[in-house]
């Protein structure tokens, strides 16, 4: 399946109760091709508006971060974890992140990045299995079987709560150095110098 093809057989999706309340599903923007992607939690007012995610005050903040590292939207992909927004903007629940989980799989199976930002609480939690507080994983780096993952703070929480600005500004140089990596790295070698977790995640 392409991704195409996925974003189109998610475009009436019932599976959760996110269908009821929703404008559009908002399945995800950027390069198909992408070697990094960054993960949210879900659509916000702006997002479910325009079906496209991280377009609000907090989708500003990420692109000034990107750009403060040489990374612009276009060679990224961004997707969330469930695609529908949440009434109010309430936090998903965990029948419906278990339900929309599939998808999001599929997307990073299907685009197959080397690196995964995943961004806030939801978005870690989901990809890593655990239940563990994102200030406590923040700008680690984990060694999945498919991909390595790199845990930020979500730039929403960095906008409400100042003092979490500048470790989230930190951990995007890291970022930067794992991309320099990377990119000076032979083909199939790590890129990561720092000790990886192993975990199973497919
Ligand atoms: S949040 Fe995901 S599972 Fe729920 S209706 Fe939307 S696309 Fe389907």
């Amino acid at each position: 399946m392409t991704l195409e093809e996925l974003n189109q057989s998610l475009r009436d999706c019932q599976a959760c109760r996110l269908a009821s309340g929703r404008t559009q599903v908002v399945f995800g923007t950027g390069n198909p091709h992408a070697s990094i992607m960054f993960v949210g939690e879900a659509p916000g007012l702006n997002e479910d508006k325009q079906g496209v995610p991280f377009v609000g005050a907090a989708g500003k903040v990420l692109s000034k971060l990107l750009e403060s590292v040489g990374l612009s939207r276009d060679e990224i992909y961004i997707a969330n974890v469930v695609k529908c927004r949440p009434p109010d903007n309430r936090n998903p629940q965990t029948d419906e992140i278990e339900t929309c989980k599939p998808f999001l799989l599929q997307q990073i199976q299907i685009i197959k990045p080397k690196l995964v930002c995943s961004l806030g609480n939801f978005a870690m939690q989901t990809l890593l299995g655990k239940k563990i507080g994102i200030t406590k994983v923040r700008g680690q780096v984990f060694q999945l079987p498919e991909f390595i993952l790199f845990p930020l703070l979500h730039p929403a929480a960095a906008l409400h709560q100042g003092n979490l600005m500048a470790p989230l500004r930190e951990d995007f140089q890291k970022l930067k150095k794992i991309l320099d990596e990377m990119t000076n790295e032979p083909e199939h070698s790590s890129p990561v110098q720092d000790k990886p977790v192993q975990m199973d995640l497919f």
